[in-house]
């Protein structure tokens, strides 16, 4: 398009503009809703070294912007010039640039926000008898009026934007803003644990936040109590930075990414590589579509990184791109993997998965029937109702039996003859507990479905399926990692019908089908057939796990990378491979199960982020039997 100056435009002769309209295209940038008012506002009082700021919001910071701090005050020349253009006591030469440690130092935003509202400035210093009042509308400073003040500042902000239509149009509704709002009241809050803070909203208080020394409170404080006793620290150090600051268990993880927060040099930062770290550090532990609760304190030399000048830009530049990914996913990884990150059993009937209330009594149990009984257990342990299933063999009918485990790779589950279903409901007495030899521990199948165990610190409840399939997931990982898995031959290959596209699809993810030992053909035009499998896999059911694996690529962006899309076949084969629940399991397969438990990583949860295994402490015991 061409795009010509009208004749009129060309024409103008070039005049310098009035400070009141320079202002207000400096708003444009420095304010662009009533949150970037508060984010100036907050940072101007830390720099003045508040102990204690609290922020009133009116109609989503439309009409009424308030903040109070008890730092430092101002003099009443100082006052006057807050205003002014370039105004700042924060540098005075291009060095000070350079070295600067305060958070604002660009001297514009209280002369842009007078610029687009009604600002009034109170304030004083500690050593001044009384305050003084001053107000700013549109760039007219007014002059100032002694008050009384505490010491400290006030700045109020009216009536944002009431000379700029413009920009008032695009203000989005008062929740919207507020929850703008509350955001940089957040990140302020959790950069600044010693600082008090208050936030209030149409007269109602949002957060109330004291000043503490444990970080770790502040976090639970602002962001959620249910996160008191449930974040882990951080601490890594090494030559590039340090990091410091608390991720949340696995079952603290969230639908939304609003709960990850990094400060760089107390800065709050977003950057997708440090992003991207903290979801992988948390792969398997959590739901893939989750996010971890995260804060993260980074400190690193400044002159590794640029900041964008822009005052409203959060993001940074490293120089090199590497580091931060590597040392997030490396804090995070080590502490997730040290940590036994088994969820405590909740015995709350009406809380949710997500949290931990204090253990109340349940309701009194009376059970007059094997199915009320049932009932009763399902709810305790939260899962859907148990059916009397019948039990599954251990080999389904179209996997092969022809693949002998091989000797130096002993599946996880030792696979060894099952009683035929009818054996199994008519026969089968109610088995005995088990001594496992290897680790010494008694142990249960209960329902077919879950194995009751004991461990030095109580009682672990195990879903059989959700462990195996974990256990699947880090074996086959590990092994892969090493080098493509061995295929074994299936003497019967199974035949899954697919159309052309999914013929295609499957012919694009077969380099990492090979390297896990799975082996697919095209049979004919209608079909593929499965012709190897993995000693590991043994037990995969090879029709299900391509159809779920079809249906996958069906939907899968074709750009997944290599290692996204390892961990999604990953995934699904153990999913499929796995004993289910209803299968009955020896004494042998449980052992094995359970010392495989001790030995893999992150045994905790199954690879979509669910619990494999619940714990019961002796202190819950104690305080459910009234022991305590
Ligand atoms: P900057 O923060 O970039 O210096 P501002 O326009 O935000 O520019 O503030 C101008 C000056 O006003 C600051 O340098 C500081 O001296 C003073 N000031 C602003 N807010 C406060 C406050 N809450 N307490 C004390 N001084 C303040
Ligand atoms: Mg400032």
């Amino acid at each position: 398009m061409n795009v010509q100056l009208s004749d009129t435009a060309s024409r103008r002769a070039i005049a310098i503009l009035p400070d009141s309209l320079i202002n207000k295209i400096a708003a444009g940038e420095v304010v662009e809703r009533p949150a970037s008012v508060i984010k100036e506002l907050l940072e101007n009082s830390i720099d003045a070294a508040a102990t204690r700021i609290s922020v009133v919001v009116q109609d989503g910071g439309r009409t009424l912007m308030r903040i109070t701090d008890n730092g430092c005050g101002m003099s009443e020349e100082d006052a006057r010039l807050a205003f002014a253009r370039h105004a700042t006591s924060k540098i005075r030469d291009v060095d000070d640039l350079f070295s600067i440690q305060t958070l604002g130092f660009r001297g514009e935003a209280l002369a842009s926000v007078a610029g687009v509202s009604h600002a009034t400035l109170i304030t004083r210093r500690p050593t001044d008898a009384g305050g003084i009042r001053l107000d700013a509308s549109e760039s007219v400073i007014g002059e100032p009026i002694p008050c009384a003040a505490a010491v400290g500042t006030t700045i109020e902000v009216r009536d944002l934007f009431y000379c700029v239509p413009a920009r008032r149009k695009f203000l989005r509704s008062d929740a919207t803003e507020f929850g703008h709002i509350h955001d940089m009241v957040l990140r302020s809050a959790l950069a600044q644990p010693d600082i008090a803070f208050t936030l209030e909203h149409n007269g109602r208080k949002v957060l109330e936040l004291p000043a503490v020394t444990d970080t770790a409170e502040r976090i639970a404080a602002a962001i959620d109590k249910d996160l008191r006793g449930r974040l882990l620290p951080i601490h890594h150090e090494d030559a590039a930075a340090r990091i410091t600051g608390f991720i949340g268990v696995p079952e603290t993880a969230r639908g939304t990414n609003r709960h990850e927060f990094i400060f760089l040099n107390g800065r709050y930062i977003r950057d997708r590589s440090m992003l991207h770290a903290m979801k992988e550090a948390y792969r398997g532990l959590i739901d893939p579509h989750q996010h971890p609760v995260a804060i993260l304190y980074v400190e690193m030399d400044p002159a590794a990184f640029d900041v964008n000048v822009h005052p409203q830009k959060t993001e940074v530049r490293f120089r090199d791109a590497n580091i931060p990914f590597r040392m997030v996913l490396g804090a995070l990884r080590q502490k997730l993997l040290q940590t036994d990150l088994t969820p405590p059993a909740s015995l709350n009937p009406d809380s949710s998965t997500t949290s931990t209330p204090p253990l109340r009594t349940p309701a009194p149990v009376r059970t007059s029937s094997l199915d009320e009984t049932r009932q009763v257990l399902a709810e305790f342990f939260r899962q859907p109702p148990i059916q009397p299933q019948p039990a599954l063999p251990l080999r389904g009918p179209g996997e092969s039996p022809s693949i002998a485990p091989a000797a130096d790779s002993m599946p996880p589950v030792v696979a060894e003859p099952v009683p035929s279903v009818e054996e199994e409901t008519t026969a089968r007495e109610p088995m005995p507990p088990i001594v496992a030899p290897a680790l010494n521990i008694k142990c249960i199948q209960l329902h077919n479905r879950y194995i009751v165990a004991e461990d030095d610190q109580g009682i672990v409840l195990i879903d059989q399926h959700a462990l195996h399939e974990r256990i699947l997931y880090e074996e086959l990982l590990s092994r892969v990692r090493k080098g493509p898995l061995e295929s074994q031959r299936l003497l019967l290959p199974v035949m899954v019908e697919v159309n052309d596209r999914q013929a295609n699809n499957l012919e694009r993810v077969r380099p990492t089908l090979e390297k896990l030992g799975i082996e697919i053909n095209r049979f004919d035009a209608q079909s593929v057939a499965v012709q190897g499998l993995p000693p590991l896999l043994a037990r995969l059911d090879a029709g299900a796990f391509i159809r779920l694996l079809l249906d996958y690529l069906d939907e899968a962006d074709c750009n997944i990378g290599d290692e996204a899309l390892l961990h999604e076949i990953l995934d699904m084969a153990s999913c499929k491979a796995a004993i289910k629940a209803g299968d009955p399991l020896s004494a042998t397969e449980i052992d094995a199960l359970l010392i495989r438990r001790h030995e893999i990583e992150r045994s905790s949860n199954c690879p979509h982020g669910r619990p494999t295994t619940v714990r019961l402490s002796f202190a819950q015991l104690e305080k459910q039997f009234k022991r305590r």
